[in-house]
């Protein structure tokens, strides 16, 4: 499979050397140069198992990795590492079905793609015959920068360095995070928002290109990221075809609550693919850059920043659009290419009239504040008795919002993104319960008003030594990983 670059049909990679990379040389975002048929028949589809499915799409979309290998990195890199059986659950919860993606190691869906980029990123390394070590950089709006650590940490020729927003992660999440052990991690807290980390990634990525250090990315900018995630939207209708919920071939809709735009652009990639997708319904929180943009056409990040209970969605620049407007525009690298640098250099951006009609054509949008958001938490808790974290309520709001509108012709998919209890004092308001100061606190009250199990993980934290206290200024963070990617071991 040749991959190029949104921005640029002359940068050219294979499969390997993309998920290698991350980011094309020329700032853009790796794609496919054509997406790929999922070349499965209905009963292959009902019959394969999720291991199986995996890697069938991955072979698909990273078509030059050796096929064995492939196999291999999903089998090692979810065996034994989920608490259910069934790796996403479907679950029906009120007339819709919510598709559980958060049972993996760190109770959020990027364990989904985490679990196995290491090993991607190891069988790239060798198809590519690169020796040197890969320095694998991580933005982290909460739960990306913890799902990488996992999954790199004490991975042979790799080291992983995430940066996270000071003050802009749950509690939980950023213990997750500063407590992690392995000889190969390195975490840093960032003066801004995920926005400003996020660039400061980018920005390392220009200015190393041409020294001799191997960078790589575990954001939703790597391929490697996106490719895994396709594959949990076939699973998905797969379950809802076995409950027979769905007829052979009858589309699903998915709600799917959005901050980089990762998740979302899989499920695209998966209709594309020929799954039988219907609207692709994006839900976005106070930070409605996306919601504006899919109404009007104008991508316009010069906006108030807002901190909310969805931390993990508060993102102003959503790196993944780029790539659907590549692929809505027939491969348009050109348009691309300028209004990416009409974003950078005056914040916003227009889009065509005739691509604006075709993306609209397959998305659907809306947003949920924090009390919508809560409001859908407690009410579903106590009609349903199910529980669902702070985005994946976002999703659900914007769920309910999208029936009531008569648009939803579709049996509806609710994308669940973390487990409540990483957001435990979230949860607690929203359930109008009295909030203890301390996030582990939290955590067990919590679990006495539900008595749904504590993920073991996250309980454990509470007893763990903080071993990352360092704190630095986005402008900084060039000269950070210099001075990191010279030292030979990085103690802990
Ligand atoms: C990352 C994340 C999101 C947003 O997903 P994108 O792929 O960035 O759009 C939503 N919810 C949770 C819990 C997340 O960790």
């Amino acid at each position: 499979m040749q991959y190029l670059s949104t921005r640029s049909h002359d940068e050219k990679a294979t499969s390997a050397e993309a998920v290698l990379r991350g980011l094309a040389p020329d700032g853009g975002l790796y794609v496919s140069e054509a997406i790929p048929a999922a070349g499965l028949s209905e009963e292959a589809l009902l019959s394969l198992d999720q291991y199986a499915l995996t890697a069938h799409i991955l072979k698909k979309l990273l078509s030059d990795l050796p096929a064995a290998a492939v196999e291999a990195a999903v089998r090692d890199g979810y065996s034994g590492k989920f608490e259910t059986e069934d790796l996403t659950p479907t679950v029906p919860v009120a007339g819709a079905h919510v598709l559980e993606l958060y049972h993996g190691p760190t109770s959020a869906f990027k364990d989904m793609a985490l679990c196995l980029l290491p090993r991607l990123i190891a069988t790239s390394s060798q198809a590519c015959g690169v020796k040197e070590d890969v320095l694998v950089l991580t933005a982290t709006s909460g739960d990306t920068g913890k799902a990488a650590l996992a999954g790199f940490a004490d991975a042979p020729h790799t080291r992983v360095m995430v940066f996270y927003p000071e003050g802009g992660v749950s509690e939980v999440q950023r213990a997750q995070m500063v407590t992690q052990e392995g000889k190969n991690v390195c975490v840093c807290a960032v003066r801004g928002n995920f926005d400003d980390a996020q660039r400061g990634v980018k920005d390392v990525f220009a200015r190393f290109a041409g020294k001799n250090v191997r960078l790589s990315s575990a954001n939703s900018i790597n391929i490697g990221r996106l490719a895994p995630q396709v594959a949990y939207y076939f699973k998905a209708y797969a379950d809802l075809r076995r409950a027979g919920i769905v007829q052979s071939g009858a589309p699903a809709d998915f709600v799917v609550p959005t901050g980089n735009f990762g998740n979302i652009l899989a499920g695209y990639i998966a209709k594309r693919m020929g799954l039988p997708v219907g609207t692709l319904v994006c839900a976005s929180n106070e930070n409605d850059v996306l919601t504006e943009f899919l109404q009007t056409g104008v991508y316009d990040r010069r906006r108030t920043f807002h901190k909310t209970a969805s931390p993990s969605m508060d993102i102003l620049v959503s790196s993944n659009l780029e790539r659907l407007l590549y692929f809505a525009s027939d491969g348009n690298a050109p348009l691309v290419a300028e209004l990416m640098r009409q974003l950078a250099e005056t914040g916003m951006y227009r889009v065509p009239e005739a691509l604006l009609a075709r993306i609209q054509g397959e998305f659907a949008c809306g947003k949920a504040d924090d009390t919508a958001a809560f409001d859908a938490i407690r009410r579903i808790w106590e009609s349903e008795g199910y529980l669902m974290d702070p985005h994946t309520a976002v999703a659900w709001r914007v769920y309910e919002a999208y029936r009531a509108s008569g648009r939803c012709k579709n049996p509806a998919v609710v994308l669940s993104t973390a487990s409540p209890y990483k957001f435990a004092p979230a949860m607690l308001e929203a359930l109008g319960i009295p909030v203890p100061e301390n996030g582990f606190d939290a955590m067990e009250q919590l679990h006495g008003v539900t008595g749904a199990p504590v993920p073991a993980a996250l309980a454990a934290l509470r007893q763990k030594p903080v071993l990352h206290r360092n704190v630095i200024d986005p402008c900084g963070m060039p000269a950070y990983v210099e001075q990191k990617a010279d030292q030979a071991q990085w103690a802990k």
